[in-house]
């Protein structure tokens, strides 16, 4: 059976949690746990380039955030999750994959209210080659516009990476692969462009980058990074609140996240029209750029190799 289709709680491996490597089958929990019933759960996502965790202080200086936000502490400091996130890599002999660190509220007690209850904390890795196909990537991922949008940041804790706000994510995904798409693209409360099920959102419009401003999903570290290696290449980056009718106005359209890395859109359909782009200049120089910051081997850097 191809690994990605192993079920998550039957492999081989190590799970650190709560303070130590157990073995991967062991790392459980109890049914009457907060994070469960109440969504009291923040987590991260990050990936494995050459055996190390791309951007990893920036995932767990975010990890500790969530939770503070959502009212708890990470019971780890900077360096133990570090330390642990490195430990665990090792451990599974993981080269290229993806690391999830997950914290949530205990079973000691049931209720809204869980302010006594213990916060624990496990961290797994495991491989994870491509978010989207490589067909799909090379192409374009097609997308089509999800009914649910983005909250508004005073209706969620919207800067968290907590686990309750990927409900309306993954609705938002089975519908879309349901009517045969890659992803869903979500608007937010206002019907402004907001971003994808996972990752963040770009236009390229006459050479510059438009992005929507994050004022009410994840400010993405991908985004952060892409951001920044656009301007070094002396490409302008606009951050604003972007109309759908805009997307008429972009040549090509682009999705940033650690899972999906830099994933290029060749179709957005739906309500707000149908949009058709090609991957191209942008697109290409923006994924060498960060496969480049990220030791990935490119395409073209492979294809050089043999
Ligand atoms: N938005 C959502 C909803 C996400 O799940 C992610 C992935 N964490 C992102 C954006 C991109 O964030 P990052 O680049 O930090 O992975």
């Amino acid at each position: 059976m191809a690994d990605d289709l192993l079920p998550f709680d039957d492999r081989d491996g190590f799970i650190w949690y709560d303070g130590r490597l157990i073995p991967w089958r062991d790392a459980k929990l109890h049914v009457l746990t907060h994070g469960l019933h109440y969504a009291s759960c923040v987590f991260e996502g990050e990936r494995v380039y050459n055996g190390r965790a791309f951007h990893l202080e920036d995932h767990n200086a975010r990890l500790i955030n969530s939770a503070k936000i959502l009212g708890f502490e990470i019971p780890a400091s900077m360096d133990d999750l570090a330390k642990a996130t490195q430990d665990l890599i090792t451990a599974n002999k993981i080269v290229d994959g993806y690391v999830r660190p997950i914290a949530w509220r205990g079973a000691e007690q049931m209720g809204v209210s869980a302010e006594l209850s213990k916060i624990h904390l496990a961290i797994a890795t495991w491989d994870w080659p491509s978010y989207f196909s490589p067909e799909a990537r090379a192409k374009g991922i097609r997308m089509v516009q999800s009914k649910w949008a983005r909250p508004a940041p005073h209706t969620a804790p919207v800067h968290s990476k907590a686990s309750g706000l990927y409900m309306i994510c993954t609705l938002a995904k089975h519908e879309a692969n349901a009517a045969g798409y890659d992803d869903a693209l979500m608007l937010d409360w206002r019907g402004q462009l907001a971003e994808g099920t996972g990752a963040n959102l770009f236009l390229v419009i006459n050479g510059e980058l438009h992005t929507p401003t994050p004022d009410c999903f994840l400010n993405g570290i991908t985004r952060q990074t892409v951001i920044a290696l656009a301007k070094s290449r002396g490409i302008k980056v606009v951050e604003r609140a972007i109309m759908p009718d805009e997307l008429a106005k972009a040549q090509e359209v682009f999705l940033t996240g650690s899972a999906a890395e830099i994933t290029p859109v060749g179709e957005i359909d739906g309500a707000i029209g149908h949009y058709r782009f090609t991957p191209g200049a942008i697109c290409r120089l923006m994924i060498e750029d960060y496969d480049r910051a990220t030791g990935k081997k490119t395409v073209a850097s492979a294809a050089a190799a043999e």
